[in-house]
């Protein structure tokens, strides 16, 4: 090729033609690097033909200014990035931005320099110092990161590298990793796991692709039976990726996967550090990665050998990305299988909607695991009134729900209370002048933390210290905190239960891999008698000893006005009940509300999933919510108040009247002001057939807009907020 069409690193410019230099070889997929004007600029050779741009004359082509040293993109990985800026009407730079998702990988030395503490001490201690040098323990990283561990300048972590207090190491960065043996240590199946498996098992040889719905009951063993597809497509001497929705599980997957493969698997997050994502990237690419495990982000990187995808827990809203590019990891998933041609298993045993009806549909084929493994019995439910059964005044746990707090104290089990809800308060006001704490960026309230004392707005990170007195009056010692947050819980237990170990579990707590194996090791260990904990708490965990869980408020999911309010108390009521006599011990289930007769919880209460999910179909099939319709949002954003308002009106002003197609709003956005940004949102609601994304590119493509605002287009979205 001595020209060629490149998909360019800049999200406002289109793509661009270059000249190949002499003596320079690429092909489709290679990732060069090319002018652009003064600058130097990453691109992705693409075929000309499917990436419509203005021709320029041969002439007038600037050359292309390197290749890099990396394995060119597969045609399969770019039709999928094709497909996902396609579907969720996002720049195709922008998905193709996720695929190179290490900078460091695509050039750079092979050995880098990272530091640790060599355990002499500085001449002179300052108390800067001795924060870092506290913070630094056990770890190695490069200076930057160092200094964003410990929070200090980095200019404090030279100084001691001066002293000789920070010793640097040279680290290879692509050193092999262990690898997995998918014969090391094999178990019996039962024989509803081990038929589900040979399925999957076939798929995996067959090499085709093969869309699956895992449906198991929780504690069904669901993980052990699809390790056999996995150690099927490791003896075929291909990659495989396990999409988890939360690094906080992780660290019991990566275990679980040690002792039946002899090795872990690679891990890829957003906070890996950059030597670490680098290494992993490089082993991806080139194919010495066997098994992936990651967040959502994994699904994008560029895998040489793809022979499976997992989505374990796949009905979990964390695999919707809501900035950047707004795409759900587990229909891309399947999308990627297809394009791969493998098989895509999506485990769960609260599948979506959705899910369930593409499995009705024939498109996926459902596979079943009816019972729990080992004999275990599943929980039973009950529910408890909070109408008539109330909470002593000012505590949130009914009488019926202590007792049997107490009583699995006595026995030495365990428990679990879920309340969705972090901190220790949801609102704070002045009991003098009513005053409430709002965030200055966003239109929320501020959450008391109390053992981190702060005031946190939980959408934008704003944070102040409670202050002594009322802002607005002046009051000393005035402020109350209104509602519970699992600190509040975990206090009441405190109270009615002084010598209880109690945890409280929630993305605060659990904000490492190392603190969540930390929990997970303390659960096991019986070192802990009650966990209070959010959603992280509801899914994935196995601690055989745990034999209640309490939901201290079922109602709170179904308030707001998300489509899938109904659904996701569903999925997060019945995960955490599945937590619940997962050993030999039978498990006992409270759910606290107000209204028992709402359908979902008296669905819950009779442990009927069918009844629910046949009441939700028809719900959202009269409604015309997916899966029988589509929605789509447009999101409109500013900093200047009235520069939004006008935006979304002009959006509103010009829609397009199509039959089948109903476009609300624009209105205020549930949340008005996020970030410091004013929002407005439309919503369109179209019959599955409908090209939504075809009209709402006509639509928006006719419109320009001041530089401030932002224009944000959400394709099958779960945030309404
Ligand atoms: P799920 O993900 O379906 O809720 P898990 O995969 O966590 O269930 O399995 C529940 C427990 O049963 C785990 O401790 C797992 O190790 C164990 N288990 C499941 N299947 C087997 C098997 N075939 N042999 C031994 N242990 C198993
Ligand atoms: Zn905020």
């Amino acid at each position: 090729m001595n020209r060629v069409r490149l998909i360019i690193f800049n999200a406002a410019l289109g793509p661009l033609d270059y000249k190949v230099p002499q003596g320079m070889t690429v092909e489709y997929g290679s990732v060069v690097v090319a002018p652009l004007g003064p600058r130097q600029i990453i691109g992705i050779v693409w075929e000309e033909e499917r990436l419509p741009a203005d021709s320029v004359p041969d002439a007038k082509l600037r050359p292309l200014l390197e290749a890099l040293p990396i394995p060119p993109l597969r045609p399969e990985l770019r039709r999928l990035i094709e497909w996902t800026a396609d579907y969720y009407c996002a720049n195709l730079a922008s998905v193709a931005r996720m695929v190179l998702a290490s900078g460091g990988a695509m050039r750079g030395p092979a050995t880098m320099t990272e530091y640790r503490l060599s355990g002499a001490e500085p001449e002179r201690m300052t108390p800067q110092r001795a924060v870092a040098m506290d913070a630094l323990q056990n770890e190695q990283a490069s200076i930057r990161e160092l200094a964003e561990l410990a929070s200090v300048s980095e200019g404090v972590l030279r100084g001691l590298v001066g002293h000789g207090v920070l010793e640097p190491v040279q680290v290879d960065i692509d050193r092999p990793y262990p690898r997995a043996d998918p014969g090391h240590d094999q178990p019996k199946l039962s024989a509803d796991q081990q038929e589900v498996a040979d399925v999957i098992v076939e798929a995996v040889e067959a090499r085709e692709f093969a869309p699956f719905l895992l449906d198991g009951v929780t504690g069904s063993g669901k993980t052990e039976t699809y390790f056999e597809p996995v150690a099927a497509a490791l003896r075929g001497g291909r990659q495989v990726l396990v999409l988890l929705p939360e690094i906080a599980l992780t660290e019991a997957f990566l275990r679980r996967f040690e002792e039946r493969f002899g090795a872990v698997p690679i891990v890829w997050h957003s906070s890996l550090k950059s030597t670490e994502r680098r290494r992993a990237w490089r082993a991806i690419a080139s194919g010495e990665a066997q098994v992936v495990v990651g967040a959502r982000s994994a699904l994008f990187l560029p895998y040489a050998n793809l022979g499976l995808i997992v989505v374990d827990e796949a009905h979990e809203i964390s695999f919707k990305q809501d900035e950047g590019v707004r795409y759900n990891a587990r229909d891309v998933a399947v999308m990627r299988a297809r394009f791969e041609k493998i098989p895509v298993v999506l485990a769960s045993a609260t599948p979506a909607l959705e899910s369930l009806q593409m499995a009705e549909s024939g498109i996926y084929r459902k596979l079943d695991l009816p019972s729990r493994f080992g004999g275990a019995t599943l929980p039973t439910i009950s529910t408890i009134d909070l109408t008539e059964h109330k909470p002593e005044r000012g505590r949130w746990l009914a009488p019926e729900l202590v007792e049997a707090l107490k009583d699995r104290l006595e026995k030495g089990e365990q428990s679990l209370l879920f309340l969705n809800r972090r901190g220790y308060a949801p609102l704070t006001l002045c009991r003098n002048c009513g005053f409430r704490f709002e965030c200055p960026n966003c239109s929320a309230w501020l959450v008391e933390h109390r053992f981190s004392r702060r005031l946190a707005c939980h959408h934008c990170g704003h944070e102040t210290e409670p202050p002594a007195t009322c802002p607005d009056c002046g009051e000393p010692d005035c402020l109350v905190a209104c509602g519970p947050g699992v600190e509040r819980i975990a206090d009441e237990v405190a109270e009615i239960l002084p010598e209880a170990r109690v945890a409280v579990v929630t993305s605060d707590t659990l904000n490492s891999p190392e603190k969540a194996a930390d929990f997970v090791a303390q659960a096991e260990a019986q070192a802990i008698d009650v966990i209070v904990g959010t959603q992280l708490v509801t899914k994935g965990f196995h601690f055989p000893e745990l034999t209640l869980v309490g939901v201290v408020d079922a109602d709170l999911g179904l308030e707001g006005g998300d489509l899938r309010a109904a659904e996701r108390t569903y999925q997060q009521v019945a995960q955490v009940a599945g937590r619940a006599g997962r050993g030999s011990k039978p498990g006992e289930v409270f759910i606290q509300t107000r209204h028992t007769d709402a359908p979902v919880i008296a669905a819950l209460a009779a442990g009927d999933r069918d009844a629910f999910y046949e009441a939700e179909t028809e719900a959202r099939r009269g409604a015309g919510a997916p899966p029988f319709g589509r929605w789509a949002a447009i999101i409109v954003s500013s900093e200047d108040e009235n520069e939004a308002k006008e935006a979304a009106r002009a959006i509103g002003g010009t829609q397009p009247r199509i039959n089948d197609v109903m476009i609300l709003g624009p209105a205020p956005a549930p949340l008005s002001l996020l970030r410091g940004r004013y929002r407005y949102r439309l919503l369109i609601n179209a019959r599955r057939s409908a090209q939504v994304q075809d009209i709402i590119r006509d639509w928006l493509g006719q419109l320009n807009f001041p530089r401030g605002v932002r224009v944000s287009v959400d394709i099958d979205p779960y945030s309404f907020v």
